[in-house]
């Protein structure tokens, strides 16, 4: 007998490689914005009053939450704030995934779901996409103890609702099981479940100010749902830490969410650049599949994605790929400015010329 049998093991999340600072790299692998955030994020910091920090920040998050709910049309007790959406979806699976039945979610996803469940020793149940990395909706009418969906899908850049009755069907089917849709992704030309948020009971909507507002660094994600899922979450969140946000995570976020006119500029920059580079891949004879997110999800012909992934990493350019079933043969390549992915295309005619 030893203290490490008593040891809550598991396997971590393995995030994306950070290059050192300093080190000169076109970083494609987290899906990060290549713009800086609003101007005003940059004017609040520049006169940030040090002296505020010795104070706790609102326990609540209230400042930031009730500019949030202002924003999407919501109640203040219909959104809950955390440090980036990957606390918020931690305390979500903590809330709400508490039954003996497993939960539910596809094999191909946000590697982070299998972990939450794994360290909070959840049982689960994994359901292929279709052949196209689709989810295929009767998979998730089976008895479960809760169901999550990323919606625009990561790594596959893939979107649902293009019909809006799809993630609705899912929802209605479950009445007594909590839904969590992942929309960190939603920005960029999905269609968001949020609509639901006012008919069901059980629908959790799950966003990120890390991709579309350029915000990685700082920390911010929220969910928004019925009042009574929310304050199921903040109960959980005050009994394991109650000031989650920083102050200047709320300051600042603030002044993020107040530039409608940045965020839609540099939304649609990322749209245009990812059409370029997914018809440029095209004619490369990479399969890509319809992102609807701020990355590519592109399988070479003539050379393995592991190759392809190697070479790129030897010249500078970082992008992410698994050794996983099904997805061995792609690469997930986020979309950065135009010159970056200029380079890249480059890099990949240079490569492919061997
Ligand atoms: C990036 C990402 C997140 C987490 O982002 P945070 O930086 O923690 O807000 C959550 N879900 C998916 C699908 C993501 O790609």
């Amino acid at each position: 007998m030893s203290w490490e049998d008593n040891v809550r093991t598991v396997l971590p999340y393995v995030p994306g490689e950070q290059p050192k600072d300093g080190q000169k790299v076109i970083k494609l692998n987290t899906n990060e914005m290549p713009y800086p955030p609003s101007p005003k994020v940059a004017e609040a910091l520049s006169h940030y009053d040090a002296n505020s920090l010795r104070l706790y920040p609102a326990a609540d998050v209230a400042p930031l939450r009730d500019a949030i709910a202002r924003y999407h049309g919501k109640g203040s007790d219909e959104v809950f704030v955390g440090v980036g959406s990957d606390d918020v979806l931690s305390v979500a699976f903590l809330t709400f995934f508490n039954s003996d039945k497993p939960i539910l979610f596809p094999d191909i996803t946000y590697s982070f779901y299998d972990v939450w469940a794994d360290v909070y020793r959840i049982p689960y149940e994994i359901r292929p996409l279709d052949e196209d990395f689709h989810i295929v909706k009767s998979d998730y009418t089976a008895p479960n103890g809760g169901i999550v969906i990323a919606n625009p899908n990561a790594p596959t850049g893939v979107s649902e609702m293009d019909d809006v009755r799809f993630i609705e069907d899912i929802v209605a089917a479950n009445p007594d099981s909590v839904v969590i849709v992942d929309e960190a992704y939603v920005d960029f030309g999905g269609v968001s479940a949020l609509p639901l948020t006012e008919k069901y009971d059980n629908v959790l909507v799950v966003r990120t100010f890390s991709k579309s507002r350029a915000f990685a660094g700082m920390r911010i994600g929220y969910a928004m749902g019925n009042s009574k899922l929310i304050k199921y979450m903040n109960d959980v969140k005050y009994s394991i830490n109650s000031y989650t946000m920083n102050r200047p995570a709320i300051d600042l976020g603030i002044a993020a969410l107040s530039d409608n006119a940045y965020f839609e500029k540099t939304v649609s920059a990322i749209i245009k650049t990812r059409q370029w580079t997914i018809g440029e891949l095209r004619k490369r004879g990479f399969k890509v599949t319809e992102s609807k997110t701020n990355f590519v999800f592109a399988s070479p012909e003539d050379i393995s994605a592991k190759e392809m992934f190697a070479k790129l990493r030897e010249r500078n350019i970082y992008v992410r790929w698994w050794d996983k079933d099904r997805i061995r043969d792609w690469l997930r390549i986020s979309v950065g400015t135009d010159g970056e992915m200029q380079t890249l295309i480059d890099a990949v005619d240079d490569i492919m010329r061997g």
